[in-house]
């Protein structure tokens, strides 16, 4: 993880967020934040201690005793009061996300606004926590259901979508009138200060929403903390699997999604040009670093000629450059050392086109690239690259090009473009994966459906946001009831009976 750096004065210092104001850190260990289209530090985060992330757990806590009491009607208000103000400010969180991150300003703006369909979501809290009632189930005894928040929970989240992610977990979790913990990525946090304002301008109660930074020294604090009864995570698989083992060894719900390895499927009847313009883009939008990035295109029979063509032809239309002209299209990578990493994938297989080229000269960039003749057990096809970076792999038929989705060790999201109706079916009912796309490269579901993956992608049972994130912050009880009626009172040590 990061290094401990000292920080030149004119640094901007990022703080927790615990109760309802900034706090500065008190270990001394901090980490570095960049711009990366300009490859230069731009601040320093402050890294918790596990005393921080008490102190965090412990305001939350104290939250949790008013917060579960609000009305449904006034944590609609509080949210429809969030959603506009998200919704004004969308332009301003866009450049907090192109500064720390990278990724250009139109990719921004498009990720506080899938954050915002949850946040919409959550506006219908009242309606999405109604329950069922059975009216004299037994003799004079109606029973009903009722679903009531967990306490403390926490959020865990990466780089790659720092105003997203933690929409997708602290909406609900609060809706659902739990009281919540973040500790994003250390690589852009400022996001989630960002939010920590929002939401108390809102009208959120302090202590509700709180931020702790850090390394793995807080995310342990956070999966060892008796107080914290679920934790949320959304990062790479190893960890994703590390948080989900360390949490419930601890006693905690958790659900932990993970990478992705996202295979495209073209069958030889696809429109070229339309499979080539959703490769392109699913391929290299955010510099590829997407959990729902296309990353393999496999090729069946006669269209692998034409579609990788069709690709080399739009790559070099691609603008590369910093995020905040509008003009450019894909920006840097996250950090320097990430964007070494993924440009030494480029040597397997055959490199059609090379990202090494091209490439402005300062910041993390990388330019989109190509690779034909990919293989399982090849590096290139097996990892996760998480970069600008498209493997193709050959194959004859659909079954051979079904059997390499379902190999993969992940599950996230997969596609298929054909205009065979038949096979679009036969697909979606044999794809081993969580998302699927006919005709769509990066199928994300809306927000009233729920996101996740299978195999690798996901330790846990439930997916994150729609019903399944409202099911994950919430547990059930279930109410049996007589009001006092005299005239059918009597003793009986019989078990109870419904007849
Ligand atoms: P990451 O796993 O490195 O980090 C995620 C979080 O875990 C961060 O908050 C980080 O501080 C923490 N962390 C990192 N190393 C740790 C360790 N050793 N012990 C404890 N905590 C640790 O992921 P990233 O690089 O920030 O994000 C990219 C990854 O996230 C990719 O693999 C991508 O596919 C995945 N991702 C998945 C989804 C999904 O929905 N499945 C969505 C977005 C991103």
């Amino acid at each position: 993880m990061t290094e401990t750096i000292e920080a030149p004065a004119a640094l901007r210092q990022i703080n927790h967020w615990i109760g309802g104001r900034p706090v500065a850190g008190t270990s001394g260990r901090k980490g570095p934040v960049y711009n990366p289209a300009a490859g230069k530090q731009s601040g320093e985060v402050d890294f918790a201690t596990v005393e921080e992330v008490d102190a965090a757990v412990k305001a939350a806590r104290a939250a949790f005793t008013t917060w579960r009491e609000v009305s449904l009607a006034k944590r609609a208000e509080i949210f429809f009061n969030i959603r506009e103000l998200v919704h004004e400010r969308r332009e301003e969180a866009a450049r907090i996300l192109t500064s720390e991150h990278g990724k250009v300003l139109s990719d921004a703006m498009g990720e506080v606004t899938r954050g915002l369909e949850v946040i919409e979501f959550c506006c219908g809290i009242p309606t999405l926590l109604k329950s069922e009632f059975s009216e004299q189930a037994s003799t004079g005894i109606d029973v009903y259901s009722i679903r009531q928040p967990l306490g403390v929970v926490a959020g865990i989240t990466p780089f790659n979508f720092p105003a997203m992610v933690p929409m997708w977990m602290w909406a609900p979790a609060i809706a659902c009138g739990n009281t919540f913990v973040l500790k994003p990525s250390e690589k852009d946090p400022s996001a989630s200060i960002w939010t920590a304002e929002l939401l108390k301008e809102a009208g959120l109660p302090d202590g509700v929403f709180n931020v702790v930074h850090g390394d793995k020294v807080a995310v342990d604090a956070v999966l060892e903390h008796p107080g914290i009864a679920a934790v949320s995570f959304v990062g790479s698989t190893p960890i994703a699997r590390y948080v989900y083992e360390t949490a419930t060894k601890n006693g905690k719900r958790c659900q932990a999604l993970g990478g992705a390895k996202n295979h495209m499927i073209v069958l030889p009847d696809a429109d070229i040009a339309m499979a080539a313009d959703a490769a392109v883009s699913a391929a290299y939008g955010s510099a590829g670093e997407r959990c729902m990035a296309v990353s393999m295109l496999v090729a069946v029979g006669s269209v692998a000629d034409p579609l990788i063509d069709a690709i080399k032809e739009r790559i070099p239309n691609v603008k590369i450059g910093d995020g905040m002209d509008p003009s450019n299209e894909m920006g840097p990578l996250i950090t320097r050392e990430h964007r070494d990493k993924v440009a030494s994938y480029l040597e397997e297989g055959n490199v059609v086109v090379d990202g090494r080229e091209n490439c402005p000269d300062e910041g993390f960039f990388l330019a989109p690239s190509l690779i034909d003749d990919l293989k399982p057990g090849m590096r290139a096809y097996d990892d996760e690259i998480f970069g600008p970076v498209l493997g193709v792999t050959r194959v004859d038929t659909y079954d051979e090009a079904v059997r390499l989705v379902n190999d993969s060790a992940f599950g996230n999201g997969t596609a298929i473009f054909t205009r065979d109706g038949g096979a679009a079916r036969r697909f979606q009912f044999d794809a081993q994966a969580g998302m699927v796309g006919i005709n769509v490269p990066i199928p994300v579901p809306v927000a009233y459906y729920s996101f996740g993956g299978w195999k690798g992608s996901l330790f846990g049972d439930r997916h994150i946001y729609g019903p399944e994130g409202i099911d994950f912050y919430t547990r059930g009880k279930v109410v049996t009831s007589r009001w006092p009626d005299p005239a059918t009172s009597k003793v009986d040590l019989g078990f109870p009976q419904t007849r």
